[in-house]
């Protein structure tokens, strides 16, 4: 949009059009001032490639647990880490989930400019939840699909899957996505975590409905666990 697409309407009088020319002029030179100061801070990018590189990443069997699903754990570091050490040009698009996040979680420069960039950007609008459309969307689907590559390559090797059989957990969602990746023979071992977890749960749950029969509604995380289990931790896909 510039200032010569609004043109004060036939119905208004003098001075309102006279009012929104100079509101239209105010926010085209707003624009411009801001994206030109946006594009001269090349020296933050350089800071910012300093402290990803510094950022460690764990190994999916060092984030193995019982109770978690190794995949929705590394995302979910993977998320926080990204909206901590976030710069305005990776995220010019997102979605609902995202801009809430990025608003409560990103250092507050970065949230004040990403948000002038898109209340500035004639063309900005929300970002459906998808890695198409959404720049936070994208970067947690590519993490996700090396996290997936990972435990598929390990679920190869006897002792790791071994390992992982006895101390790792997957939620339905991403056994299943791992499951995907593997020749027909070794998706029994996922099928197996799966089946234990989702065994689990169904154990918890059904002794939570006696309960809830009986008055009384203790345990209730129960429903959590289960959620978790069907889609995953909650925030990090949609
Ligand atoms: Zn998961
Ligand atoms: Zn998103």
């Amino acid at each position: 949009m510039n200032s010569g697409e609004l043109k004060p309407r036939q119905s208004l009088n003098p001075f309102q059009a006279n009012r929104l020319r100079i509101t239209c002029q105010y926010i085209d030179k707003l624009r411009r001032r801001f994206f030109l100061g946006v594009g001269g801070c090349n020296h933050r990018k350089d800071n910012y490639m300093k402290n990803r590189a510094h950022a460690s990443k764990l190994s999916i069997t060092s984030i193995a647990t019982r109770n978690s699903c190794s995949v929705c754990v590394a995302l979910r570091e993977f998320q926080n880490d990204l909206l901590k050490h976030l710069e305005p040009q990776e995220c010019r698009r997102f979605c609902n989930t995202h801009c809430w996040m990025v608003a409560n979680s990103a250092p507050a420069e970065c949230v004040a400019t990403i948000f002038l960039q898109a209340i500035l950007g004639p063309d900005w609008r929300p970002a459906a939840a998808v890695p198409e459309q959404c720049d936070l969307c994208r970067r947690i689907h590519e993490e996700k699909v090396m996290r997936l590559d990972e435990i598929a390559q390990q679920l190869r090797e006897p002792k790791l899957r071994s390992w992982l059989h006895d101390y790792g957990t997957l939620c339905s969602r991403h056994g299943r996505e791992v499951m995907a990746k593997l020749p027909e023979p070794l998706r029994d071992s996922v099928q197996e975590i799966m089946a234990r977890n989702g065994g689990e749960i169904v154990e918890v749950l059904e002794g939570f409905l006696e309960r809830l029969k009986e008055g009384s509604h203790s345990g209730g995380g129960v429903l959590g666990r289960a959620a978790e289990y069907l889609v995953g931790q909650r925030g990090i896909e949609s």
